[in-house]
């Protein structure tokens, strides 16, 4: 059911609000610039959905007492987006015009004006810079075991991390493969302990502490990998005491995200470590572009806070818009 919150501009005509991104940043201000009666292009990109699109079970969002699947989430809070009116185009935008007025877009599927733009582009994939595993992604290498894990029935895999990340990859790894060594660089891992524990208890799991990758190796597919442990022997076929070669099949990677930011660059003010940078709540350094989520936040990074940071953008740029045609 449409309700009609909101009528799309007329072809030419600028829409009030474009959102690039489509995690629950992006899905969440929607939500709230429709319901303003703002006109919304959510500009969601090819692969849609952000980092819930590749987790399974999500037991701590707010709602759901029994959990519920990140893609099942993310279909939701588009639905409901849509609901209100929100446009949505599953599009990549190419480059953005952050000097004109209105802003201009452009994308896989045309160019679009707008009024206000929130910047809820999420974060991606930090991969291990180690020798050989550039050339393995995709054959043995990969980051997204909910994806990839079936490839795995009845073979030995490893995950390195030792975050929350790392642990989901291992549970659901776990179903699948004969045995998961959790590989982590410290003594401790960063992970929850609701995660830890679950890992822990999983007979298939193991963790190596205090472990790091220095080598991947493969001709057509990842073959071993070589590890580096600074405090004692490894408990396999080891070149000296501390290093050793690991035989797998698979090797998962889950050492954290980095912002999405590259089509920024230039454009607005992006700190040294590559998230957007917000001058007061959701605002950047230009008036009417706002930004959400995980790529400004460098703390929390939970879907929760993302959604609250969506909130929070949507109402500014309600806003903004206010006060767009006194200003313009
Ligand atoms: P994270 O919490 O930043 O953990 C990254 C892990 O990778 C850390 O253990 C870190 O080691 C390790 N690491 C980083 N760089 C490395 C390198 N170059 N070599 C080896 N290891 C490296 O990232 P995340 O696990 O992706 O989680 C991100 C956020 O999402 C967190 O807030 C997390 O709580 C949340 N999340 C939640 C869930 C859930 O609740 N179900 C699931 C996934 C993610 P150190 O510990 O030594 O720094």
């Amino acid at each position: 059911m449409n309700e009609n919150f909101t009528q799309h501009p007329k072809d030419g005509d600028p829409w009030d609000v474009a959102i690039i991104g489509s995690g629950p940043a992006s899905l969440t201000a929607a939500i709230y610039t429709t319901r303003g009666a703002a006109s919304t292009l959510i500009l969601g990109g090819a692969k849609w959905g952000g980092q819930l699109m590749l987790t399974t079970l999500v037991d701590n969002y707010p709602g759901f007492p029994q959990g519920i699947q990140g893609p099942e989430l993310m279909e939701n809070m588009k639905r409901q987006a849509e609901r209100f009116g929100a446009k949505f185009l599953a599009s990549d935008v190419e480059s953005v015009d952050f000097l004109s007025s209105p802003f201009k877009l452009h994308t896989s599927n045309g160019d679009f004006l707008s009024k206000a733009v929130i910047i809820a582009t999420g974060a991606e994939t930090v991969w291990l810079e180690v020798q050989g595993l550039d050339q393995l992604i995709g054959r043995g290498v990969s980051s997204c075991a909910p994806c990839d894990a079936p490839f795995f029935k009845d073979k030995k895999v490893a995950v390195v991390g030792g975050g929350d990340s790392a642990m989901e990859e291992a549970l659901v790894l776990s179903k699948y493969a004969t045995e998961v060594t959790v590989i982590h660089r410290r003594d401790q891992l960063r992970a929850s302990s609701a995660m830890q524990q679950k890992v822990k208890s999983n007979q298939k799991i193991k963790i190596l502490f205090n472990t790091e990758v220095i080598e991947v190796k493969g001709t057509q597919k990842l073959e071993k990998i070589i590890l580096k442990n600074s405090k004692q022997s490894l408990p396999f076929q080891g070149k000296d005491n501390n290093q050793s070669e690991l035989v797998l099949d698979g090797l998962f990677v889950a050492i954290g995200h980095s912002p999405s930011t590259k089509l920024f660059a230039g454009k607005i003010d992006i700190d040294e470590r590559g998230f957007v940078k917000v001058n007061d709540q959701t605002k950047t350094n230009i008036e009417g572009i706002f930004t959400a989520g995980d790529v400004h936040d460098n703390h929390y990074k939970q879907a929760v806070t993302a959604a609250g940071f969506g909130c929070m953008a949507a109402l500014d740029v309600l806003k903004y818009l206010d006060n767009y045609a006194t200003n313009n």
